[in-house]
């Protein structure tokens, strides 16, 4: 079985390869469907460069019993932020089953149960199995900005 390390850096390594991918195939799109000066095909355009314009870099990875924890942090234009995945195993294969960001608010501070994203965490989830949704304000939406990765 893959050492949690070597799952973590062939994720990412694809993960950058998709989105290189992505945008290889998202030129001739835009060619054919968009104008040169449409914001649609250039808004589409620039996000997938960021993306691949961004580095990220394993900082620590924590295994208890019940869990396998890897933070990493991602530097790209709009600053630094962690990011930490839980790990679970399947069929000898590592598997990411969540992701959460290091809260924006109050920027990853644990204890602080007065931040009105976290509730003390430093995390917010953002894809996967959600454990709590008490815990996110009413009106969160993961698909909006500041949220909104696309
Ligand atoms: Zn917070």
């Amino acid at each position: 079985m893959q050492t949690v390390e070597q799952f973590m850096l062939e994720y990412l390594n694809e993960m950058d390869a998709m989105l290189r991918k992505n945008l290889d195939d998202f030129i001739p799109f835009r060619e054919k469907f968009y104008t040169d000066d449409c914001i649609l095909g250039s808004r589409r355009a620039d996000k997938l460069k960021e993306l691949i314009a961004e580095v990220e870099k394993v900082l620590r990875i924590s295994s208890s019993e019940k869990t396998t924890e890897v933070i990493t942090v991602k530097t790209g234009k709009g600053g630094s932020t962690k990011v930490r995945y839980n790990l679970v195993t399947a069929n000898k294969n590592w598997l990411i089953q969540s992701m959460d960001l290091e809260c924006p608010l109050c920027v990853g501070v644990e204890g602080n149960t007065s931040c009105s994203i976290c509730r003390g965490d430093g995390w917010y989830r953002i894809l996967g199995k959600r454990a709590d949704h008490s815990k996110l304000p009413d009106d969160f939406n993961p698909l909006e900005p500041p949220y909104r990765r696309f």
